[in-house]
C-alpha cells in the first residue's frame, strides 16, 4: 500500500462491505476487501428470489427492529432509499418499483452484485477472495488482519461479516469471538425472517395450500402482533411473508421458553357476525337445496382448506347444506376466523434471511465507528439491527456501509 494514502481494510464483501469500500475509495482511501468466499457479494445474488429487493418506498411502522430503533433510523436517514436508488442509477442499475418494493429494472440480483464489483474495480479496490480473516490486532494506531493466507495492515478497519443467517452464503458468526476480544458485546443472534416449524397434525392434510389471510402471533395466550398476506402450509412448517415477518418475535419467545401459536383469520374483512349471516344465507337458501355444504362454499376458500374446515366443524361436506345445524355454522365461522396452529421453533439460521441481535448500536457512534477502538468500524447485519421483509435489510446494510466508508475516509 502507498504511504501517502490512508488505508482501509474491509472484512466481508456483502452489501455493507462493498458499499463502504466503494465510498471510502471514492473519497481517496486505498481499500482492500477480504472475502472468504470464492465469489464476491455471494448473498446479494440470492436476494429477493434472485431479483434483489434492495429498498422500499414505505418506511411507516415497525420496519426496523433494534435495541435502538431511533439510532438505526437516523443512520438510514444519512443515506436513505432515495440516495440508494440514485447511487445504483449512476452505476447503470435504474430502479423498478413494484408496489413499494424497489428492485433493479432488470429484476436480476446479479445486476446489483456485478455493478458493485465493477465499481470497486474501477476504483482500484483490491478484491481478495478465498481468504478468511482469522484474527485482528489493533497496534500503534493501525490494524492487522491475519487471514489463513496472509497479513493485511491498514490505518482503519471495517468489519462487515454479516450476522448468522444463511451460513451457506458465508455469514456464520465465525468472527464473533474476535469481535468480543476487541471489547465489543454481541447480543444473542437468532433467526429472523424465517419459516416456523410445527408438528400440528392439521398440516399433514393441508400441505401445499397457499392462502391470503391475517395472522396473529399469540405468545402465552396473548396476541402480540399480526401481519396480513399470503401464507403457505408446508409439511412441518408454515411460511410466507406474514409468518416470516412475525418469526423474529416468535424466535425471542421460543428463547424464553414461551408458548407460541399462530391464530389465522381467513376472512379478516368480514366481522364474525357478518360472516355468520352470510353462511346462514348460503346454507339455508331454499333455491339451492340440493347443493352440498362444500358446493355452496366452493369459491370461498382453497378447496383443501374448505374441506378441512367443514369436517372439523361437524359439517359433512358431501351432505346437503340445509341439513346442517346452526351451531355447526357457528363452529365453522369460529374456525375460519380463529384457526390455531401451534409452532415450536424457527427453521433456524440455515433457512433464515436475516438474524436479529449483534453488536449493540450503543457501541458505535452515528458514523458507525467503534466507541471502544478509534478507527474500527462495524456495518451491516453484524450490528443489532434487522428489518422487515421488503428491502429494509439491504437498505440498512448499504446505509451503514456508506456512512462507515465516508467517515473512515475523513
Ligand atoms: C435468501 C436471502 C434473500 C434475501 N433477500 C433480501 C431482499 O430481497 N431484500 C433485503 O433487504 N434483504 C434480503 N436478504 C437479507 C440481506 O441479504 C442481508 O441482510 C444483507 O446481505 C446483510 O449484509 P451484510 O453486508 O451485513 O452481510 P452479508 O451479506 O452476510 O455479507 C457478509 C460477508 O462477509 C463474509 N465473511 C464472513 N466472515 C468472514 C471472514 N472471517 N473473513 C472474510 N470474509 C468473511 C461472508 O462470506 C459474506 O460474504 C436476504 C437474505 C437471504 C439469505
Amino acid at each position: 500500500m502507498s504511504k501517502d494514502k490512508k488505508t482501509l481494510t474491509v472484512i466481508g464483501s456483502g452489501p455493507a462491505g462493498m458499499m463502504a469500500a466503494i465510498t471510502a475509495a471514492g473519497n481517496g482511501m486505498e481499500v482492500t476487501v477480504i472475502e472468504q468466499n470464492e465469489k464476491l457479494c455471494r448473498k446479494i445474488y440470492a436476494t429477493g428470489n434472485g431479483r434483489c429487493n434492495f429498498t422500499n418506498l414505505n418506511w411507516k411502522g415497525d420496519v426496523i427492529r433494534s435495541g435502538d430503533v431511533k439510532k438505526a433510523l437516523k443512520i438510514i436517514k444519512g443515506f436513505d432509499n432515495k440516495a440508494l436508488i440514485e447511487f445504483f442509477d449512476k452505476l447503470g442499475v435504474p430502479a423498478k418499483t413494484i408496489g413499494d418494493y424497489v428492485y433493479p429494472n432488470s429484476e436480476q440480483a446479479l445486476s446489483v452484485a456485478e455493478a458493485l464489483i465493477c465499481e470497486a474495480k474501477q476504483l482500484n479496490i483490491k478484491l481478495i477472495t478465498n481468504e478468511k480473516a482469522l484474527d485482528i490486532k489493533n497496534k500503534n494506531n493501525s490494524f492487522e488482519v491475519y487471514t489463513d493466507l496472509g497479513r493485511y495492515i491498514s490505518d482503519k478497519l471495517l468489519i462487515a461479516v454479516g450476522g448468522k443467517a444463511s451460513p451457506i452464503h458465508g455469514s456464520d458468526g465465525n468472527l464473533n469471538k474476535k469481535i468480543k476480544e476487541l471489547g465489543h458485546h454481541i447480543s444473542k443472534q437468532m433467526p429472523a425472517l424465517v419459516a416456523l416449524k410445527t408438528d400440528d397434525k392439521k398440516l399433514e392434510k393441508l400441505a401445499g395450500v397457499r392462502v391470503k389471510c391475517k395472522v396473529f402471533l399469540d405468545i402465552d395466550g396473548k396476541a402480540v402482533n399480526n401481519e396480513s398476506g399470503e401464507i403457505i402450509f408446508n409439511k412441518g412448517n408454515i411460511s410466507g411473508i406474514p409468518v416470516m415477518i412475525l418469526s423474529r418475535y416468535a424466535a425471542l419467545a421460543f428463547d424464553e421458553k414461551k408458548k407460541v401459536k399462530l391464530v389465522i383469520d381467513f376472512f379478516p374483512e368480514l366481522e364474525e357476525h357478518v360472516l355468520t349471516e352470510k353462511l346462514q344465507q348460503l346454507f339455508y337458501n331454499t333455491k339451492v337445496k340440493n347443493k352440498t355444504a362444500y358446493e355452496v362454499m366452493i369459491g370461498y376458500l382453497n378447496n383443501k382448506l374448505l374441506d378441512y374446515c367443514l369436517r372439523n366443524s361437524g359439517i359433512n361436506p358431501d351432505k346437503p347444506a340445509y341439513s346442517n345445524k346452526h351451531k355447526n355454522i357457528i363452529e365453522l365461522v369460529s374456525l375460519l376466523k380463529n384457526f390455531e396452529l401451534s409452532v415450536k421453533a424457527t427453521e433456524g439460521f440455515e433457512k433464515a434471511q436475516v438474524s436479529l441481535g449483534g453488536v449493540p448500536l450503543s457501541e458505535v457512534n452515528d458514523k458507525l465507528e467503534s466507541m471502544k477502538i478509534p478507527g474500527l468500524y462495524l456495518a451491516g447485519e453484524i450490528l443489532d439491527v434487522d428489518g422487515s421483509c421488503g428491502g429494509y435489510n439491504l437498505q440498512w446494510a448499504f446505509s451503514s456501509g456508506f456512512l462507515a466508508g465516508s467517515d473512515a475516509a475523513k
